[in-house]
């Protein structure tokens, strides 16, 4: 705990005494795969362990060994869901805000961030608008935000260029299922890939999009009914694959081939023989839409890789070195809050 509760800023962070102590537990050099290892002796039992390195959007091959604190928790303190969905969160800080006074705007995009002399003056907005504000909290991806929404040479850090270097994490397809029908399905499933670990290098060495995938399903409706009409289901798929690296056509005819293996792969593999006659209503995600439509840069939903030499001091910090009065804030700018996002 005192090594996730303390500030990473400076590179000496790293030497302090506490983050000395706890070298020999960190499992520096060795992956997940290999910490895994120390408990399991079954390939499978280990890959099963090893399912959360993809909330990291990591191979769990690559996947820093100190990560396997996320499996722990998972397992030991159990997962904690809210009623209505995610949802609720966002809707709830909205009410604090207007409770004190706050204004929010929704569905008014921010087109630049305007600067001048190594502080932020306020924002542009798409329609041409200017706010001016004292302090600017960018909660966009960063890699998208440092692109397009920060005037060119502001940053000598985090230039396009230097941006394009970094390790990106994986992306997803995701399919949003309404169903006539409820299923009795966990409300987490996880189905696995025949060979998992060829799975996983097409994802992440080879941007490769294969019909061998690894799916995670969600059935939320059989621990909170407010999610859809009564008989009725709402179903989440995710099947983790390559970022926009990748050279696939994300055009019609490639979302509805990859739609139906996805769909297949679920029909096979599990008692959900009959989901596709019961789907009342769909919603699909592909990198291509994580990209344009959700300014997520080459569509890598899990933002800049957790490899170590992009985590703690080497990650982009809450408040920017080259700029006054603006923040970064979000779920995955600093590997630390990340974690503790976790616990
Ligand atoms: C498919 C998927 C599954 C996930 N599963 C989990 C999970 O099981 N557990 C978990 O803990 N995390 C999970 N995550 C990660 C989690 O969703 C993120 O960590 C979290 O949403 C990050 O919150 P955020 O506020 O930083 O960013 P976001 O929730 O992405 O919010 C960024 C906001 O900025 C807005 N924005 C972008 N550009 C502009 C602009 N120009 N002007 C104005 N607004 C803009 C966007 O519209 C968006 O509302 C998952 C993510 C994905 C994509």
């Amino acid at each position: 705990m005192p090594c996730l509760q303390r500030d990473y800023s400076k590179w000496n962070d790293l030497l302090a005494p506490e983050v000395f102590q706890l070298l020999p537990r960190l499992s520096l050099g060795r992956s997940l795969f290999d910490v895994l290892g120390d408990y399991f002796k079954d390939e499978k039992l280990k890959l099963a362990f090893t399912f959360q390195a993809k909330y990291l959007g990591m191979s769990p091959w690559e996947c820093p060994g100190a990560f396997a604190i996320i499996p722990f928790n998972e397992h030991n303190f159990g997962i904690y869901y809210i009623k209505g969905g995610l949802n609720e969160i966002s809707q709830a800080m909205g009410k604090v805000v207007q409770e004190e006074g706050g204004k929010i705007h929704t569905s008014t995009p921010a087109k630049k961030i305007i600067s001048s002399n190594g502080k932020v003056q306020g924002i542009e907005l798409e329609d041409g608008s200017r706010v001016e504000a004292d302090k600017v909290i960018i909660n966009a991806d960063f890699a998208y935000a440092m692109n397009e929404l920060m005037e060119p040479g502001t940053l000598r850090k985090y230039s396009p260029e230097k941006i394009a270097r970094k390790k990106f994490s994986c992306s997803t397809f995701m399919l949003y299922l309404g169903l006539d029908k409820e299923y009795e399905f966990n409300h987490h499933n996880i189905i696995f890939a025949r060979d998992y670990k060829n799975n996983v290098e097409n994802i992440f060495k080879n941007f490769r999009l294969t019909d061998d995938m690894s799916v995670y399903i969600q059935n939320p409706t059989i621990n909170d009914p407010t999610l859809a009409p009564q008989g009725h289901s709402a179903l989440y798929i995710l099947v983790p694959i390559a970022n926009r690296q990748a050279t696939v056509n994300w055009d019609e005819k490639q979302v509805k081939e990859y739609r139906g293996k996805v769909l297949e792969t679920i029909k096979n593999k599990t008692r959900l023989k009959d989901i596709e006659e019961h789907i009342v209503v769909e919603k699909s995600i592909n990198p291509l839409n994580w990209e344009e439509d959700y300014n997520v840069y080459r569509g890598a939903t899990f933002n800049l890789g957790h490899n170590l030499s992009q985590l703690l001091y080497f990650r982009p910090r809450n408040r920017f070195e080259e700029l006054e009065n603006c923040f970064l804030a979000g779920g995955r700018h600093q590997s630390r809050q990340w974690i503790a996002h976790y616990l």
